[in-house]
């Protein structure tokens, strides 16, 4: 790949995938808003000129279902739930440069006016096709107006898509068996007049565009069976009312495909953003005609729009193609997919409701995983993450070191930044670029708990509070200050209203928001305040009554929803029993490197205040191990003495309820089902 390395010259675009306006936010849907927070403000803290955008997606078939189910235009459905996006991404600190939506002037004029350029460039044609149509309701079906088996995988497939089956898009006509989800009447497929586009003639061009794009490998990797093979024209008319008109003649009234309009609000959001801020500031014009550098974030269902049709309409009309596409994985719940009509979601007001920090979430949702991963949300891990790493490796590094600060010299003692530490200030600086370099915001985020990390070694490897004081101990406190300056620096993408908070406490001059990484190295203020803890632990208390009302809710959603089976409007975000297997394969040696072992329990008893863990006595062969195990509830403990287990021997040791865990019990499942042995391997055996 031949991009030069970030900051460029040019002006960037990070765009994230346009959220569809048709229901509420939760936090799985957050991923990709955050991803796209945490990039563009990483690569502004660079140095790189950026505009953060999106907008919401105002048309398609889904909408319009809905809209007719309420009763009210499909206009005024989408726009209700665009106002609640663009109040909602403010409070996780999610800060688009512009928020805009397609059914806006500015994307209805850019659409019309590209599919004009694609029509006097030849690459529209008029052909019959058919489409289907319900007699009785008198009505085409366009989309997801119908259902049916998908040719491709046989699976049943909604509209144009295949989203339980092989995830492809599926054109007019295509679709087998069709019935029409009104009315649930078998469908006929009547020939009518649409337009393509020819994708068929750009296959060249994706095949080398392919092979330069940066971003996750699923995105490079996906799409090329469909550029490689079966590349086929694109329909972008429709048979509805609710979309962008299609500006040319044509015998009927045609609106637009919804994905032609779609990811031109990525550039109409742009333009707007220029308009209003000006063109010093940013210029959409040069970003998008002539040398930007485009970084789609979207989730990973929507990889071919963005791949394969996309930048074959941006190259027919001679845009700039995109430099990156990051397809994030799903997300679930305690292991299982999200659902909205079982209210199986951990919703985002519901979140802050709750009174959780935006930085947390933020935090969990950037780092528990490779972004191309899918990641599991539960209390208990959020709980976990916060716990171990916020508050105890950055919040207790930086409330230490500040606070004796403050006390001894109340503020900055007068000494000069050690070499030591401002090389290890300088390695996390290139860490924070390397992870914008390789298009991962995990990478980001784990810069800074590295560098709290080494904060925290530092500190308790000098032990200041046992010198007296002079140069050493004004040495060390120099250094822990300069350490926190820089954290406040490079967290400020993942958690910008924390950074701005230490900011305050550091009590620097100027905006943490607009500084560059440089300024990590910038000398402290000499005099601060008593610094605020930046993180609070989460008790477990509270964990146990989140997941009861979760429970509750769920079961309660389950109760209404078994007399109306057929909600048409899951969406299926992540099918709803078992988590997906991992896209990622590990290598045979990776998987090496876990030490299973069979072991024997020998004694197990409950943790006081921990209602669902018990400590466990393991032989492991070569020696008896203490493990903490999630197992109390489910298991009858008195029972387990003499039962074989699987054990992961070389596990970080951990500790929980202030018990230590030195390995860990593999068990199945919710209900905790232990792992054991077919024959009879001795305690010590090697699984392999
Ligand atoms: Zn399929």
């Amino acid at each position: 790949m031949s991009h030069e390395d970030f900051p460029t010259e040019n002006p960037a675009v990070v765009t994230c995938g346009l959220p569809y306006a048709n229901g509420d936010l939760h936090i799985g849907h957050l991923r990709t808003y955050v991803g796209g927070d945490i990039y563009s403000r990483a690569l502004k803290r660079l140095g790189q000129e950026t505009a953060f955008v999106s907008g919401s997606d105002m048309h398609g078939t889904p909408v319009a279902v809905n809209a007719e189910k309420e009763g009210v235009t499909p206009e005024s459905f989408a726009l209700r739930h665009h106002e609640k996006y663009k109040e909602t991404f403010p409070k996780f600190e999610i800060e688009f440069d512009n928020y805009g939506h397609t059914h806006d002037e500015t994307n209805t004029e850019l659409t019309q006016e590209l599919v004009r350029t694609l029509e006097d460039e030849g690459y529209v044609y008029k052909k019959q096709i058919p489409v289907a149509y319900d007699p009785d309701a008198d009505q085409w079906l366009p989309d997801r107006y119908v259902e049916g088996t998908c040719p491709y995988c046989g699976e049943h497939a909604r509209g144009d898509e295949c989203d339980e089956g092989c995830g492809r898009h599926l054109e007019p006509g295509e679709i087998e068996d069709p019935v029409s989800a009104i009315t649930g009447n078998p469908a006929e497929y009547r020939d009518r007049n649409h337009r393509f586009f020819r994708v068929t003639e750009l296959q060249e061009y994706l095949q080398e565009f392919i092979d330069r794009l940066e971003g996750t490998s699923n995105a490079q990797n996906q799409p090329r069976e469909w550029i490689e093979g079966e590349l086929q024209d694109w329909c972008i008319t429709r048979d509805m009312d609710w979309g962008i008109d299609y500006p040319g003649e044509t015998e009927d009234d045609l609106v637009l495909y919804v994905w032609v309009d779609a990811p031109i609000e990525y550039i109409s959001s742009t333009k707007q953003y220029t308009e209003r801020a000006g063109a010093d500031t940013f210029d959409w014009e040069k970003a998008w005609k002539e040398s930007g550098d485009i970084v789609h974030i979207i989730g990973r269902d929507i990889i071919q729009h963005h791949t394969v049709f996309w930048p074959a309409m941006l190259r027919a009309t001679d845009h700039v193609e995109p430099r990156a596409v990051m397809a994030s994985g799903f997300i679930t719940l305690n292991g299982k997919g999200f659902s909205k009509s079982r209210n199986r979601a951990v919703w985002a007001d519901e979140y802050l409701d709750e009174g959780f920090d935006p930085a947390l979430i933020r935090y969990y949702l950037a780092t528990n995983g490779g972004f191309q991963q899918d990641v599991d949300f539960s209390w208990e891990k959020f709980r976990n993450r916060v716990n171990n790493e916020l508050v105890g490796t950055v919040g207790n590094f930086l409330y230490r070191s500040l606070l004796f600060a403050h006390r001894e010299y109340e503020g900055t003692p007068d000494a000069d930044l050690s070499a030591e530490v401002k090389e290890r200030i300088h390695d996390a600086i290139e860490e924070f670029e390397a992870g914008v370099n390789d298009y991962s915001v995990r990478e980001v985020g784990n810069s800074v708990v590295r560098l709290a990390q080494f904060g925290n070694e530092y500190i308790q490897g000098h032990e200041p509070w046992k010198l007296d004081d002079g140069a050493e101990k004004r040495q060390v406190i120099r250094d822990c200050v300069q350490i926190a300056k820089a954290i406040a620096v490079l967290f400020e993408p993942v958690a910008p209203g924390k950074a701005e908070k230490l900011w305050d406490d550091l009590n620097e001059d100027g905006d943490v928001h607009a500084v560059g990484v440089e300024a990590a190295l910038d000398a402290p203020a000499a005099t601060f305040d008593e610094p605020s803890e930046p993180f609070e632990k989460i008790d477990d208390e509270r964990v146990e009554e989140l997941n009861e009302k979760l429970q509750a809710r769920v079961e309660e959603a389950s109760a209404e929803t078994e007399s109306d089976e057929s909600d048409a409007e899951e969406s299926a975000d992540v099918t709803d029993e078992h988590e997906p297997v991992l896209e990622d394969r590990i290598g045979f040696e990776e998987f090496q490197e876990l030490d299973l072992r069979v072991a024997e329990i020998i004694d197990a008893e409950g943790i006081e205040g921990a209602d669902k863990l018990a400590k466990l006595t393991v032989d492991i062969g070569v020696e008896e191990r203490q493990i903490v195990a999630g197992i109390k509830q489910l298991h009858d403990l008195d029972e387990l003495p003499g039962k074989k287990v699987i054990v992961v021997a070389n596990l970080e040791k951990a500790e929980l309820f202030g018990v230590e865990s030195n390995g860990m019990v593999l068990a199945a499942g919710d209900q905790a089902d232990l792992l054991t042995t077919y024959e009879d391997a001795e305690p010590g055996t090697r699984v392999q």
